[in-house]
């Protein structure tokens, strides 16, 4: 009955940590998948999300179901954190937002809402990304394409192609981008090619798809929102899928939101109805624990303020990696340019590396990569961070 059925093959990133839980090597480095750990090599539970957890537990209460739309505390958390507290677009009432099952939930919901209302929408996402993306868009029968985006040659963007590109695409089509810490280059637009891109955007009469799931590991809260900010503010109707996963370490909770900002209060409800009623044909409602701290941290002041340091304190412990890493590789490998790594912002960086060079290094050294040179900076740490640059000194000298 089931012969016909097709083997997965599995999913590169998600699989290479089943590999990497099994490789014996006792000096074993996971930069594969997009997880932040300290500097102990620990998933950190944050202090503010402890109290917040001491708060849910003490006492132990019931749980209802949710309504669709999730807490109104984690949808006003998700707002103002995207559009800024006093934003003038929250006030008016123009967004509509649900508390979605993390950023994937989010990217569902929003692909299956272009399916079912944008109908001759295409869908692009740039060249390279996060290879969910297209598997979430195709899923929910959105067509696909990319755009350019990173040139490895030079380790930089594509810009001037990538607007051209923008011109040649039809009214309503979708173009997926991320705001900040590109996935999987590190390498994002500057705030002069966001307003290029966003005035072609809206002259096109393009629908930008914006996925934020690294607010706070580029400069900081505020600026990371930048792009997001600047096309309400062009007036631009914008989607936006924001992930909880990694800016409060809450990746199993599977935390996020989707907004969807509207021309006015009316299409803002219809918009947010059709939302409602696409959660509830999908998985009804979402899980309460995670979306519980969310609402605390988010809206208790004091909460926040620990919260967005403990986010910066991460930031910035990336940064010092990419910046020690620099160092080891720039004396040891003369002649080549490893500026990229400090010019890449969150936890991503594409080192260049050719698909036999990553696997050299998981072979020879338990160092696990994405096979398109991809490295979380975030798996690295004083105690494995020299032994990380030589072994990637050894294959680059190959
Ligand atoms: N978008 C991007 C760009 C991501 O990198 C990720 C997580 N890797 C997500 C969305 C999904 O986030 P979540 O884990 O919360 O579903």
């Amino acid at each position: 009955m089931f012969e016909r059925i097709d083997y997965y093959a599995g999913d590169p990133i998600l699989g290479l940590m089943d590999k990497f839980a099994a490789d014996t090597n006792p000096d074993k480095v996971n930069l594969g998948v997009g997880v932040y750990y300290d500097e102990d090599g620990k998933l950190p539970v944050l202090e503010c999300v402890k109290t917040a957890e001491q708060r849910i537990a003490d006492p132990i209460s019931p749980r209802p179901y949710l309504p669709m739309a999730g807490l109104p505390g984690h949808r006003k958390g998700c707002q103002e954190l995207l559009f800024g507290k006093d934003a003038q677009i929250l006030q008016d009432g123009l967004v509509a937002t649900i508390a979605t099952i993390g950023g994937s939930g989010a990217l569902k919901v929003g692909a299956e809402f272009i399916h079912e209302w944008f109908p001759q929408s295409k869908c692009y996402v740039s060249d390279p990304t996060w290879g969910n993306h297209i598997a979430i868009f195709e899923g929910s029968d959105v067509e696909v394409g990319k755009y350019p985006y990173y040139d490895k040659a030079t380790s930089s963007v594509k810009f001037d192609e990538m607007i051209a590109f923008f011109e040649t695409l039809n009214k309503n089509d979708v173009v997926l981008l991320h705001p900040c810490c590109h996935n999987p280059t590190g390498m994002d637009l500057t705030r002069e090619q966001w307003d290029t891109a966003l005035t072609v955007i809206k002259a096109r009469e393009l629908i930008p798809f914006m996925d934020i799931a690294y607010q706070g590991f580029g400069k900081d809260m505020d600026s990371d929102a930048y792009a997001i900010r600047k096309a309400v503010e062009m007036g631009l109707p914008v989607f936006v899928s924001n992930s909880f996963s990694k800016n409060l370490s809450l990746y199993g909770e599977r935390v996020g939101g989707l907004s969807v900002v509207c021309p006015s209060t009316d299409e803002a409800e219809r918009v947010f109805g059709q939302l409602n009623a696409t959660v509830r044909r999908i998985y009804s409602s979402p899980p309460s624990h995670g979306g519980r701290v969310v609402d605390i941290v988010m809206n208790d002041e004091a909460l926040h303020e620990q919260w967005v340091g403990e986010v910066y304190a991460m930031r910035d412990r990336i940064k010092a990696m990419r910046l020690k890493l620099k160092s080891v590789l720039e004396e040891k490998v003369p002649g080549r340019d490893f500026d990229y790594l400090t010019e890449q912002n969150g936890m991503f960086s594409f080192t260049g590396l050719t698909p036999e060079q990553v696997e050299k290094l998981q072979s020879k050294y338990g160092i696990y990569m994405v096979s398109n040179s991809r490295m979380c900076v975030a798996g690295l740490n004083s105690s494995n961070i020299d032994y990380v640059a030589n072994a990637m000194v050894d294959v680059l000298k190959d």
